[in-house]
């Protein structure tokens, strides 16, 4: 043997230096990574998997929720808004099949297209150095298994988007997991005394058919007995991906440290079920099916949930409770597994909704302790129970955005987030979110940069509330109907309904509203009118209500279920009104009223739920006198979406030339217009497996042009499908009016729900 030195070698390394590293390229992590791009920080954003998305990636394949809840609770009009509703319309344009390969192309063009954005792929932090006279990180150390590389990561703020929080771990901060005891917060979800209990990992499988017979020989590891789990009996063989949910285990477990062992434990209960589909004898349906895709990654639920200045519960989310900071929202149920998954006799879920969407403070976004460290996804500041609602990746993602503000805001003043949650910041922070999409319930925009806001407001034409004309077509009042209606302050007007009347009876109706304003449940009976209805057909019906509405607010036209009568129904759909019908959708609830066991802390009340379309066409009713529904000023009131009232300008039907125009008696010098449209936050728009009705919602506006003071052409967008566009005018505008020409829209009339002029 030679007696020569021996000579190891070292990895290549390299230093990497940002305004923000962000770590873990979930929907949270590419939310906030995408805003503090745009704000111009410049962001690293570390991704230990080859693609984007984390759970909603192609490589485990769950399709992306949030308040909307599939439209199966009362939470109206409340698709998150900003990046992660860019992120979701493009979707729907390419990809209304929900095809998940698509979904991570999508995710992965729109960071790359950022130019302020490096994206380490295949990268994952393992250390971390921290200040600790500071309490600040310094620099974290991720490692490249593809090119064999160890980057140093550098900058003043980090973000924890990792789902199980290496960077909150690593660096000390204070995290909880498992479920906290009543004690603690005074939750009445919570169990009696602490538990180590967790929300387990799933793993999915998809199924093709090929056309012909297939065999199939399971792996040697498959569970030869599936019988050893409650719910095998609910297989059938068209569930694939997220519709196997509940193939769950391993929430009594580490979800960390035994996250392997859990998902062999999974591998084994879905090649086992694919086992039994297949060869059991019971599916002669499976014949010709193969089994396509199989998780490789198991859907982690929870961890580890780090603490921040405020930590969310179930009352923050049940009661509503108002918060200074609010910077976001929620609205998923409160949805709890038991622990053991599928060897659980418990039901697979509970899930507890609100009555309507809750706000989540800012507070919850960043650690106690580490100074420049902020939290976003599952991991930020909430109880277990509370995590149960705020888990779900909408609500990630726009926590998200509401991080990447707050880190440009924090690089621009030199602070720490938490000076962010009071004061001028807090007040700057939750004006600029609003500027870049995001919905805060509760807050409206009333930036002073914002030069629409002193123009003077009108159009061509108003809609007006006044009729949705017959289609031929009828639904049997069989079942209780609703139209959701937006109000003006004042006297209730007439509604004539068109009735088929098989025999003489009397239809009642019912004027109701929600008991908390923003809210969208039938309540606080306001009145009620009972009509003789003769035999019969195609006779207009009038409901005369004697109520007088102290503020302008939707309210709830109710017909009771009446044997015999069919109501004409409408193919008309316009921005901001919905028909309803009292039921249950099976995904997210267990009846059509929420019943909750006693002394829970949970309500109880009705769901009043819209059909997707091409369902849930409205009733066709004329309305007198019409309501002023679709007033052109809206457009810079600061709200753009339903609550309380449209908040949108629509033009009256026959306006040839729809046009919103926006005075100022002097010429202003506008950089940026902006311009906010229809993609019907109803509409929850899941990413993959369940597929959409249309490529784009048919209230959005197509085609617009803008015209300056001079009547020149200064913009023209031919080809919109999303729900805001950015037009940046260089050199500036200096014009004294705009008018802004909607030339064609994806179906539905043209509306408009905000526009702002920035300087
Ligand atoms: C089976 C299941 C069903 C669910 N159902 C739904 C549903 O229907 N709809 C819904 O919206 N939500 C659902 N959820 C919840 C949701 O998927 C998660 O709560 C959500 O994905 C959390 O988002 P996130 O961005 O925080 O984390 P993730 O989506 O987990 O993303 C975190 C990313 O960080 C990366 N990462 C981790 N560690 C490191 C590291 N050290 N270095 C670099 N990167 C790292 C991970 O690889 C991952 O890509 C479900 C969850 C599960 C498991």
């Amino acid at each position: 043997m030679s007696t020569a030195k021996w000579h190891t070698r070292e990895l290549k390394d390299e230093n990497c230096t940002a305004d923000l590293v962000v770590v873990g390229g979930g929907l949270a992590g590419v939310c906030c990574a995408i805003t503090a791009a745009r704000e111009g920080l410049q962001v690293l954003l570390v991704q230990d998997r080859p693609v984007l998305g984390g759970n909603a990636s192609s490589e485990v394949r769950l399709w992306i929720l949030g308040a909307t809840s599939h439209m199966g609770n009362n939470n109206r009009w409340s698709r998150e808004g900003g990046v992660v509703d860019e992120i979701l319309v493009e979707n729907l344009w390419r990809n209304p099949e929900g095809n998940p390969v698509i979904l991570d192309a999508i995710l992965l063009e729109k960071v790359v297209v950022e130019k302020n954005i490096r994206l380490l792929l295949n990268t994952a932090v393992d250390s971390v150095s921290v200040d600790e006279s500071r309490m600040e990180i310094n620099s974290a150390c991720a490692f490249c298994s593809q090119n064999q590389t160890a980057y140093t990561l550098r900058a003043p703020f980090f973000c924890d988007a990792s789902g199980d929080g290496i960077l909150g771990f690593l660096s000390g901060a204070s995290f909880h997991m498992g479920a906290e005891g009543f004690a603690e917060f005074g939750e009445k979800l919570a169990p009696p005394q602490p538990t180590n209990d967790l929300l387990g990992h799933s793993l999915y499988f998809y199924s093709r058919d090929t056309g012909r017979p297939v065999k199939y020989v399971a792996p040697s590891f498959a569970m030869a007995d599936i019988g050893s789990f409650p719910r095998f009996r609910q297989l059938g063989t068209s569930d694939s991906g997220c519709k196997l949910w509940w193939l769950e285990y391993g929430g009594h477990l580490d979800t960390v440290a035994q996250t392997e062992e859990i998902k062999w434990e999974l591998w084994k209960i879905a090649y086992g079920v694919w086992n039994h589909i297949k060869n059991s004898g019971k599916y002669p349906e499976a014949e010709n099916l193969t089994l396509e895709w199989m998780g490789m990654i198991p859907g982690k639920r929870e961890s580890r949930r780090f603490i921040g200045d405020y930590m969310l519960t179930q009352q923050d989310i049940v009661e509503q409770r108002l918060h200074a900071d609010a910077v976001s929202f929620g609205g998923w149920a409160m949805d709890l597994h038991p622990p053991r998954g599928v060897y659980s006799f418990e039901p697979a879920c509970t899930q507890w909704h609100s009555r309507g969407v809750y706000q989540i403070p800012f507070r919850c976004m960043y650690s106690r302790e580490i100074r420049n460290l902020f939290l976003t996804g599952r991991l930020i500041s909430a109880s277990h129970i509370a995590f149960g609602s705020t888990r779900v990746m909408a609500t990630c993602a726009h926590n998200g955005q509401a991080v990447g503000v707050a880190a440009a805001l924090c690089v621009g003043n030199q602070c720490a987030p938490r000076d962010l949650a009071s004061g001028e910041l807090l007040e700057r922070l939750q004006q600029h979110l609003l500027r870049t999409g995001q919905y805060i319930p509760g807050i409206s925009s009333h930036a002073q940069d914002n030069l629409a806001r002193s123009a003077k407001v009108t159009a061509s034409s108003e809609r007006r509330l006044d009729r949705f004309m017959p289609n031929g077509e009828t639904i049997p009042l069989d079942e209780p109907n609703a139209m959701l209606l937006p109000l003006n302050a004042g006297e209730v007007p007439v509604f004539y309904l068109i009735c088929d009347v098989e025999e003489g009876t009397i239809l009642t109706a019912r004027l109701m509203q929600s008991s908390k304003p923003g809210n969208y449940i039938p309540e606080v009976l306001l009145d009620e009118c009972s009509v003789d209805v003769a035999k019969g057909y195609h006779q207009e019906v009038a409901l005369q209500f004697g109520a007088r509405l102290d503020r302008a607010d939707y309210v709830f036209l109710m017909l009771q279920a009446t044997p015999g009568i069919s109501i004409h129904i409408s193919s008309e759909r316009i921005t901001g009104v919905l028909r309803l019908v009292h039921g249950m959708n099976a995904s997210v609830a267990k009846s059509a009223v929420q019943s909750p066991p006693d002394d829970s802390g949970i309500d109880s009340f009705p769901f009043w739920l819209p059909e997707r379309r091409p369902k849930g066409k409205n009733l066709a009713i004329r309305i007198d006198p019409p309501v002023a529904a679709y007033r052109a000023e809206q457009v810079t009131n600061g709200v753009n979406r339903p609550c309380l009232t449209t908040n949108v300008w629509v033009a009256a039907q026959g306006d040839e030339f729809p046009t919103l125009r926006l005075d100022w008696s002097e010429p202003q010098t506008i950089r940026e217009l902006h311009l906010a449209f229809d993609t019907d936050f109803d509409h929850p728009l899941e990413s993959v497996l369940m597929t959409h009705p249309e490529r784009v919602a048919p209230f959005c506006v197509k085609h617009v042009r803008v015209l300056d003071d001079a009547q020149r052409c200064v913009a023209e967008m031919s080809d919109n499908h999303q729900s805001k566009c950015k037009l940046n005018f260089q050199p500036p505008l200096s014009t004294s009016s705009l008018n802004i020409e909607v030339i064609e829209t994806h179906g539905a009339p043209a509306a408009i729900f905000g526009v702002a002029c920035y300087g």
